[in-house]
């Protein structure tokens, strides 16, 4: 089906800088769409309208064929994992427990939350038990970023926002993460919406690339078809 549905969406902030112009687009169930574009063509701005950071100055998103104004906004949270490139984790909290902060918060009893932190570090390459009772910053900063996947995904969200989500490791673990994250992915087929300024990661994680210029997609295609365009 068609999850998420951007209908003629415009923002304009406060300063009169349009960021996104009169956007349509949709993504399909458990596809991956990167967005891709120089910096400040606005690609964050589209992100966050989804998970209402911010809000559209026109026009409507749909997630699942509802209007995201007429959900519950717990229950959007919830339905919307978020990964940022640096993601915030709780630097007084284990690798374990920082996983499990979702699950807690959804009431789930201490034991069953730590199970499925235990999964979810084994989903993203990291052994429990071997990272599990580490602090943040005994981490490398590729797994840190994995870590903020893991909690991510922890609500078993059916959308996932990725923003530059490896932007700040370096090419090798880049590279590393983004097979790591094409494995998971075909293992749990979120629909994802993945900003990049970088067209390699673009195309090799892509099942669409968005290709942005100020505030317009110009280009909406399969990897072959971006490569291949003149
Ligand atoms: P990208 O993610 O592609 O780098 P953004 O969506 O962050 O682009 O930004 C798009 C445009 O909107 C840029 O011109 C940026 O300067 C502007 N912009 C972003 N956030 C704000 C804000 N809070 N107030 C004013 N302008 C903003
Ligand atoms: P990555 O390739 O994942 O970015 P790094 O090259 O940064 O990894 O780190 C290599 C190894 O060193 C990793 O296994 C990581 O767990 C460990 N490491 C990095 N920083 C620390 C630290 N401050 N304390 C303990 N171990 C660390």
């Amino acid at each position: 089906g068609r999850f998420i549905v951007f209908e003629n969406v415009t923002k304009r902030y406060p300063d009169g800088t349009t960021a996104v112009d009169d956007l349509s687009f949709e993504v399909a169930e458990g596809e991956l769409v990167t967005l891709v574009g120089p910096s400040g063509c606005g690609k964050t701005t589209t992100m966050k309208m989804v998970n209402r950071l911010i809000e559209p100055s026109e026009g409507r998103i749909l997630l699942d064929g509802e209007d995201i104004r007429a959900v519950d906004p717990v229950r959007l949270r919830r339905h919307i994992g978020y990964v940022i490139q640096q993601v915030g984790l709780f630097p007084h909290k284990t690798v374990l427990e920082n996983t499990a902060t979702v699950p807690r918060l959804l009431g789930w009893q201490r034991a069953k939350g730590r199970r499925r932190a235990a999964e979810l570090l084994e989903l993203v390459g990291l052994d429990p038990s071997v990272y599990g009772d580490r602090y943040p910053d005994q981490l490398s900063g590729g797994q840190r970023q994995r870590v903020g996947v893991a909690r991510a995904l922890a609500a078993d969200p059916p959308v996932l926002l990725m923003d530059e989500p490896f932007g700040a490791v370096d090419p090798v673990v880049r590279e590393h993460l983004q097979n790591e994250f094409l494995r998971l992915q075909a293992e749990v087929r979120k629909t994802v919406l993945f900003v990049t300024h970088d067209i390699e990661e673009a195309v090799r994680l892509g099942d669409r690339i968005a290709v942005y210029g100020h505030g317009r997609i110009e280009q909406l295609d399969p990897p072959a078809r971006v490569l291949g365009a003149p």
